[in-house]
């Protein structure tokens, strides 16, 4: 009974390459998530707010920027403008001189006040805390919503997929996407869900960290085992030298 069983599951393996796929990958995937919670045990958003509405502000201004220069910008930005209602009233052309260091300041100046103005008149002031709502804001996608979901009202929704997300998922051949929703999509199939902010966290910090786009530093790598792409990175020289 046994040996028949055995040989059908092996069988079926051979037979189905993608259900034996999808099982090492969402295996690598529990793995990596054990190892990163030890690893990045203080992960969290590198963006500076106290409240949902500072958060999506933030957000908005990190688009192609980096954290540290976004929390350089906002506490100024903050203190000027105290709640939605305010920023709603921001005369464009001073707010893109006031975020004008972040880049793409006509562009950002436009979400973020669209956004607010959307936040007074729809939500009575308050930042919506459901994807539906957050995505039918101007200038606010499905990124976006997921940073201020996850962080602020702590709710997995979904993942947040940036540039190291992106860089990482495809590293640890978790995807073969290379579009951030589709991304998600795969992600959201082997990570689970309670692990879905934090995935993302984790996948930044060690992006940032030891990941790099160039040279990766595969040699002090924390994660090296569960890494398909780190041999072949010492073996062919894309990684960091020792
Ligand atoms: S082994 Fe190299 S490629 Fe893999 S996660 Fe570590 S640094 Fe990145």
């Amino acid at each position: 009974m046994f040996r028949l069983a055995a040989t059908g599951s092996q069988d079926f393996q051979m037979r189905s390459p993608k259900i034996k796929t999808m099982t090492t990958t969402r295996e690598r995937a529990l793995a990596l998530a054990q190892r990163f919670r030890k690893v990045y045990p203080d992960a969290h958003c590198e963006l500076d707010f106290t409240n949902p509405l500072q958060l999506l502000i933030a957000t908005i201004l990190s688009a192609q920027c980096t954290d540290k220069r976004v929390n350089m910008v906002t506490p100024a930005l903050f203190k000027k403008y105290p709640d939605a209602r305010a920023f709603a009233k921001a005369r464009p052309a001073t707010f893109e001189n006031e975020i004008r260091s972040t880049g793409f300041f006509r562009s950002k100046t436009r979400s973020i006040l669209g956004a607010c103005q959307a936040i007074v008149s729809k939500h009575a002031g308050k930042v919506p805390n459901s994807m539906e709502e957050l995505c039918a804001l101007p200038g606010v996608g499905r990124k976006t919503a997921n940073v201020v979901l996850g962080n602020a009202f702590e709710k997995n929704e979904g993942i947040v997929v940036d540039t190291h997300v992106i860089r990482l998922s495809q590293r640890f051949r978790l995807t073969k996407n290379s579009d951030a929703e589709k991304i998600e999509r795969d992600l959201m199939k082997i990570v689970p869900r309670r692990d879905w902010t934090l995935w993302s966290h984790w996948l930044i910090w060690h992006g940032r960290r030891r990941c790099f786009a160039r040279k990766p530093d595969c040699v002090n790598c924390e994660v090296f085992a569960l890494c398909p792409s780190g041999r072949i990175f010492l073996r062919t020289g894309e990684a960091k030298k020792a």
